[in-house]
């Protein structure tokens, strides 16, 4: 707790921070502030929270949340909630947080950010699915704009700079006092600032993104009882989303009207042990402490776990087996294996999760090699292609091995996690992640110079223009200091046309800073 609470993701601000609206004070009137200054204000943002020590990098959890944000982003498409030229003017990108507390917020420029916690309470993807379309709406309806406009003696960059501010002075014991003062004064001006009206709003366009998205709307009214349950505890500490978003009369007489009209879907039993397993995994990893982890390990000792509905258990093992190998104690989790295979047993996505368990397991031990051989187990079964998560593991994996114990086969293996990385990244330029580790495997190839570019690349994905000019300077250099390799030249124009572009960015960032 005291370790995390001097991070990012806990401060006062954090959790105070509505889920939906940035951190405004209320003044004067105004019109909507443009499309690039709402996303060069959300870029800024971005950047400081994947620097953040509980930004979470997980392919796993990141996965997941891309299978429910994805399709709602191409719903409100579709249906016009969402403009072309919103959608290509904005990140679209979903980060997560470790943090325990339940809450999601829409941040400037289509950053959205989800807590561990919230993962963590969820009993159906259909629930999280209604708390992100609803935070998405928000997005679409462009009510965050709407918001900063209002407040016209203020520009976009000194808002900026207040939520930086405040963010940065968590990370000092002395800035903290500062802090949480500044985040009591937000917390107060911002719920004048966010109407019930957008609320409303964000609730109606949400449910019909959902629905179109192909979600079951019983996931909406499930999560209204969770937040109806969880304000009759008069604990709402741990669930920062209640306090932004009370459960008014008139949202919850909306939502009987429009529930009125839809008949419930059939459970998928995959999804939901699938859904059991992430709400697990969010669980552990939002650091809960020893103690907890021991607690959640021993439950799968439990005899009594057999009378437990399906989900239910497969989340106990999945939870057990990830605090076992929190705790390294190896031999304990690799125990309850069998059982976790045995309640997946003819649910492909759920025996994915369980395989990729062993995968993680074998990194844990630093057997890369055993990591490789569960990867191609996975590779060998019904899975139509290689997915992200396993490609990011296997090239780990083989660029590790290529590293420390290179044999007849470990280029081969890496050569393939190169191929496969670049078409992904090709693909999906903004995926930070994947340049990362593909800038070690071709560093383990020894390609320095492409190495160097993939980390500049990794560095734009993160926002972090100054880092990636320096990176794709250490580029030039390298290509004009080292013996050149084949391929070389084309990587070193791209190279010095991205040096330029990040240049640009650069000076232009700079420039509005002196004009604040
Ligand atoms: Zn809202």
């Amino acid at each position: 707790m005291t370790l995390l609470a001097a991070s990012l993701w806990l401060t006062p601000v954090w959790s105070q921070l509505p889920p939906s609206s940035p951190v405004l004070p209320s003044l004067g009137d105004g019109a909507d502030i443009t499309l690039s200054a709402e996303r060069k204000l959300g870029d800024r943002i971005a950047r400081e929270l994947y620097r953040d020590p509980d930004y979470l990098e997980d392919p796993i959890l990141d996965e997941y949340l891309q299978n429910i944000w994805q399709p709602l982003v191409k719903s409100a498409l579709a249906r016009g909630d969402l403009t072309p030229e919103l959608m290509e003017r904005f990140a679209w990108k979903i980060l997560i947080g470790r943090d325990r507390s339940v809450n999601a917020f829409a941040l400037p420029g289509g950053y959205l950010g989800v807590h561990l916690g919230l993962i963590g309470v969820v009993n159906t993807r259909d629930e999280l699915a209604s708390v992100i379309a609803h935070e998405l709406s928000h997005v679409t309806q462009r009510h965050i704009a709407r918001s900063i406009g209002d407040q016209a003696r203020m520009t976009p960059w000194l808002i900026g700079a207040m939520i930086l501010g405040a963010l940065a002075a968590g990370k000092s014991a002395q800035g903290a006092q500062a802090m949480i003062v500044g985040g009591q004064a937000v917390a107060a001006q911002s719920q004048l600032n966010f109407s019930r009206d957008m609320e409303r709003e964000a609730d109606r366009i949400g449910y019909s993104v959902m629905s179109e998205a192909g979600f079951d709307t019983q996931g909406f009214v499930t999560m209204f009882g969770k937040m109806q349950q969880a304000a009759g505890l008069n604990d709402s500490g741990g669930f920062p989303y209640l306090r932004s978003h009370p459960l008014t009369t008139e949202r919850m007489a909306d939502m009987q009207s429009r529930q009125q009209l839809q008949t419930p879907k059939a459970n998928n039993v995959d999804d939901d042990l699938v859904q059991a397993m992430m709400s697990a995994r969010a669980r552990v990893f939002a650091q809960p402490g020893v103690d907890a982890l021991r607690a959640w390990a021993n439950e799968a000792a439990d005899t009594r776990i057999e009378q437990l509905q399906a989900p239910k258990r497969m989340g106990v093992l999945y939870g057990a087996y990830l605090s076992w190998m929190q705790l390294r104690d190896f031999r304990q989790a690799k125990a309850i294996l069998p059982m976790l295979k045995k309640a997946a047993a003819g649910h492909a996505h759920a025996l994915r999760l369980v395989q990729l368990l062993e995968t993680e397991l074998a990194f844990k031990e630093d057997d890369m090699r055993g990591a490789v051989n569960s990867l191609m187990t996975i590779a060998n079964q019904a899975t139509p292609s290689w997915q992200r998560p396993e490609l990011i593991y296997f090239s780990q994996a083989a660029s590790r091995l290529q590293t420390t114990l290179p044999t007849s086969d470990t280029s081969d293996l890496l050569a393939k996690a190169v191929m496969g990385l670049q078409r992904s990244v090709l693909q999906n330029p903004q995926d930070g992640q994947a340049w990362q580790v593909l800038a070690t495997a071709l560093a383990a190839q020894g390609r320095p110079l492409a190495s160097l570019r993939a980390e500049g690349e990794a560095q734009m994905a993160r926002m972090d223009i100054g880092a990636a000019v320096d990176r794709f300077r250490a580029a030039q250099d390298a290509s004009r200091k080292l013996p050149a390799q084949m391929g070389d030249h084309i990587e070193s124009a791209i190279v010095d046309a991205r040096l330029r572009h990040a240049q640009g960015l650069l000076k232009e960032q700079m420039m509005e800073r002196q004009d604040r």
